[in-house]
């Protein structure tokens, strides 16, 4: 009977729960798409209670009385951020391609490399989002070799625009070639073709200096010439849910004006969360420094190695665990940056009696889930990616698996 009424406690515990929580990721994947991608700064969170808490100016110019653009509070920083002459923000960046696509290129031709056709996750392909558009693909090239004769020779009177797509979660090493930006702009130019290019993740701040190498920014492909850039707005950026579109006014013109602009349109709290987020970008130093994913990103190894000792500390001697901490290596995630080797530090757990599994499974059933790896018969929890202030979550959590 005491059993069947702590059953029934539990179920209703259960049902009383929200269902999208706060979990802790120790997985090491900074950008996971599951687990929300990028975590918003505190400036980021503050805007989008100050916008949503009550009314805000979301559609209207105060100053002069009358209605305006939500665009107009991401706008110019984009545009000053990335050298764009014009910017446009939307949903999501699938929404992004989407409307570019419908707009400037229904019904017609749009060339690009087979070596670009690219799967980003959970079945969405970016072929798909072709066909959705109404854009006629035009594949040129092989898997791992594409030249510039190839584009040209496909370029023919329906031809609406070249794509480039960033390959996002993987790269073709080996017997390669591929045609860079700055090569199919001067096709473009030459042959009267607008290049688009799909950035995937849009990074913003050179993460070269953070020992991050392979990722371009925004403003280099602009420089190249792109005539429009897609990316989204919680991957490398580290801001909310968002497509951004930036380039030529000429072409972004059609892009705002189509009807699909409409339906794909980004809301309020994203526009709060961006606008702050794209701000801090004005000076690198905050950036780094207020930006989680950018935080995470560069934070030195021996930092995450103080975390993990800290970890430890808090944990005591009590546990029937078995604790160590372990070099081990991080990932970008979120399609960006996939060859890269984050040095990081993990606490590796193991058990007198149970296995790994067992561990992982009991973590994320914890108040609040930690989610970490199974590695070798031990459970891997990366601390790159746990905030001190979840620190002692964490370790309540370990301590209970006793
Ligand atoms: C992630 C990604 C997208 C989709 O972006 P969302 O913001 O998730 O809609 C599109 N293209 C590329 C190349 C990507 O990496």
């Amino acid at each position: 009977m005491e059993k069947l009424a702590g059953e029934v406690g539990a179920a209703a515990a259960r049902l009383m729960r929200p269902s999208l929580r706060r979990v802790i990721n120790a997985t090491g994947v900074v950008l996971h798409t599951n687990l929300g991608r990028s975590p918003l700064s505190p400036d980021a969170l503050a805007a989008v209670l100050a916008a949503s808490e009550g009314y805000c100016n979301l559609e209207y110019d105060v100053q002069a009385g009358e209605r305006s653009s939500r665009q107009a509070h991401v706008e110019d920083l984009l545009r000053s951020l990335t050298g764009a002459a014009a910017a446009f923000a939307v949903n999501n960046n699938a929404a992004a391609v989407l409307l570019v696509l419908t707009a400037l290129a229904r019904e017609r031709d749009v060339i690009v490399s087979r070596g670009e056709l690219v799967e980003i996750g959970d079945s969405f392909r970016l072929p798909d989002i072709m066909h959705q558009s109404g854009a006629r693909l035009v594949e040129v090239g092989t898997t791992n070799r594409t030249r510039p004769s190839d584009y040209l020779n496909a370029i023919g009177p329906d031809t609406a625009l070249i794509m480039k797509i960033h390959q996002s979660n993987f790269r073709i090493v080996g017997y390669s070639e591929d045609v860079s930006l700055a090569e199919l702009v001067a096709i473009g130019r030459q042959q009267f073709v607008p290049v688009v290019e799909d950035m995937g993740s849009g990074c913003l701040a050179d993460l070269a200096p953070a020992g991050l190498a392979g990722e371009h920014t925004a403003a280099q492909s602009i420089e190249a010439g792109a005539d429009l850039v897609t990316f989204s707005g919680d991957k490398l950026l580290g801001g909310p849910q968002a497509g951004i579109i930036i380039g030529s006014s000429d072409y972004m013109e059609s892009v705002r004006k189509h009807p699909l602009a409409r339906a794909v349109r980004i809301d309020k709290m994203s526009v709060a969360a961006l606008e702050a987020t794209l701000r801090a970008y004005l000076d690198p130093e905050k950036a780094f420094a207020d930006i989680p994913a950018l935080r995470m990103l560069s934070e030195p190894a021996d930092a995450v190695r103080a975390r993990a000792r800290r970890l430890k500390r808090m944990l005591g001697t009590t546990c029937e665990v078995a604790c160590e901490i372990v070099s081990e290596e991080s990932r970008a995630g979120g399609g960006s940056l996939p060859v890269a080797d984050i040095p990081t530090w993990c606490l590796r757990l193991t058990h007198a009696s149970r296995p790994a599994e067992a561990l992982e499974q009991e973590l994320r059933a914890a108040d609040t889930p930690v989610l970490g790896r199974v590695k070798d018969g031990a459970l891997l929890l990366d601390l790159r990616t746990v905030a001190d202030a979840e620190l002692p979550a964490l370790a309540k959590a370990i301590r209970d698996l006793d």
